[in-house]
Parts: C-alpha cells; structure tokens; sequence
C-alpha cells in the first residue's frame, strides 16, 4: 500500500483549493504539484509538520505548468529537487518570463498577492517527459500519461491503480459530489479532453488525486460528471455566441448558471467561494470562446 500524503497549500488563505502530494520513496520525497510561489510558506510547514525537512524534497513532478501547479518548481529545485514536466512546457520553467507576462496581462497588480514568485528551473535540473515514459524512482515507478485537453502539455501520473491527474479529472470540494471542470484559454479542447477523460475512466483506477482537492474514490462518477460538464459549458458558451452575445454578457449568464449549478446540488456558500477560486468563470468563457473561435 503506497502512502499519498495531501498538503493542504491554504491559498490564499483557504483550505481546500491547492493540494501537494507526496510519497516517501527510497530517494527522498516525491512532490507532485508544488503550488504557486504564494503557498511556499504553507508548503514548508506543512512538511515540517509532516517530520519532513525541505531538502527531503527529491523529486517534484508536475502535471502542467499553470502557476497553480507549477509556480514554486523553481524554487524547489533551488533547494535541490529534481523537476519533470511535459517536453512542451519545459522552456517556460527554464525561463518563466513569457508565463509571468501573460499571467500579469490577466492579473495585474494581483499577481503578487496571487502568486508570489516563479523562480527558474536550472535545466540541468530539469527532465522532460513524453508519453509513455516510466520514471523509476527510488522504488516508485510512475507511468507517465499524456492526458490533454485543459492544456495541451498536461500529464497524469499513473501509479498502480491510482493516479495523479492535476486538472484532467476535473476539480471538487471535499464533501460535496458536485464536480468542476477549469476550461482556461488559450488550449481548452472539448474533444481531445473527452478521449483523455476515456482513457482514465478505461483504467478502473481505485482513486485519483485532483490538484483541487484530495483523493477521490467514487473515481467514475468523477470522470463522467467532468466529461458531462465540458460539453455543457461548451454548449452555453457556443449558443450564446451564435446568438451574437458578447463574451462579456456571456460570461455574466455563465456566473449566474455556475452559481446555480453549485446551490442546487447543496454546495455551501463556503464550499463554492472555494470552488470559483479554482475555476473563476471568466477564464472559463474566455477559453471556450477561444476554442470555438479557432473552429
Ligand atoms: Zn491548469
């Protein structure tokens, strides 16, 4: 029985939102997520707590290089860790400023309080994964799975019959069986998601491990309810459009309708602030508009 343990990344102050997992192996911790820049301090006490020091801290593997994820790799490999990401989002570690700039165009003078900062990765520190790539370490052996479809350079880790699958899955609350889904720009995919969706569902995993937030073990109703989910969003954003509504009114409606959705299935006002921190409506539209202005 492999042990997952779940740091609870308190962003912005609130539980429940980021998570980092990590494993013991025989060559130190493996961290998978690292949170952002902002987290860092939790992160540090929360291994502290855990009996761990930072230098434990081996291998960090990161499912996708969105600042929620990825943001604090830079300074984890400053400490002396080993980073793996997908061969397409290794250069934005090496150098982050091209991912810091596009962040700042969306978060303005917010991106420090949001996100703290996104040191580089060495890149002899730095190994870049493709699909179907094993990594063995220190006696854990996790199979590396292109699962695409929230971004185009998003891996899960698969190992044994669970899996690491940062936003692929889908997000969640723990205690409420509503599911989530963050469709941002620039790369939300519809289709290539589902199949990514198909393939986690084929695989029967007896839990999986969403970076927003915990272990999930009622894994298909997880996985059909966010492949259920992103063709619903992707409807009413597509109608909308159609109908000549501007992306600004739709993604207004889409609040309404997302707040709806989360109140009807029980979620607690606590529960959905912590919901939409995750997934803020307005970068869901704006990555379905885009999506369906490329087609
Ligand atoms: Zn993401």
């Amino acid at each position: 029985m492999i042990e997952v343990q779940t740091i609870d990344l308190h962003y912005l102050g609130r539980p429940l939102v980021i998570a980092s997992y990590v494993l013991e192996s025989n060559d130190g911790l493996v961290m998978i997520e690292t949170g952002p820049g902002s987290t860092l301090t939790a992160a540090q006490s929360a291994l502290q707590s855990l009996g761990y020091k930072v230098e434990d801290v081996r291998h960090v593997l990161l499912t996708h290089i969105h600042l929620d994820h990825a943001g604090a790799a830079g300074w984890w490999a400053r400490q002396g860790a080993h980073v793996y990401v997908h061969h397409f989002g290794a250069r934005h570690l090496i150098d982050p400023s091209k991912l810091m700039a596009s962040a700042t165009r969306i978060y303005g003078d917010q991106m420090e309080r949001m996100w703290g900062e996104m040191l580089p990765v060495p890149a002899g520190q730095l190994t870049e994964l493709h699909e179907g790539d094993v990594l063995k370490l220190g006696g854990l052996q996790f199979e590396v799975w292109e699962t695409a479809g929230h971004a185009l350079h998003h891996m899960a880790f698969v190992l044994g019959k669970i899996a690491f699958t940062g936003d692929v899955a889908g997000t969640r609350v723990p205690g409420f069986s509503l599911v989530d889904a963050p469709t941002p720009p620039p790369e939300f995919d519809l289709e290539v998601w589902r199949a990514s969706l198909d393939r986690l569902l084929a695989a029967d995993f007896i839990a999986i491990y969403p970076t927003h937030f915990g272990r999930v073990e009622n894994v298909a109703a997880q996985l059909q309810g966010v492949r259920v989910l992103i063709g619903e969003v992707a409807e009413f954003v597509r109608e909308r459009m159609v109908a000549g509504v501007t992306a600004e009114q739709t993604a207004v409606e889409y609040r309404e309708w997302y707040r709806a959705r989360a109140m009807a299935a029980g979620v607690s006002e606590e529960a959905f602030a912590t919901l939409a921190l995750s997934n803020a409506p307005e970068m869901t539209v704006n990555g379905v508009w885009r999506y369906w202005s490329k087609r």
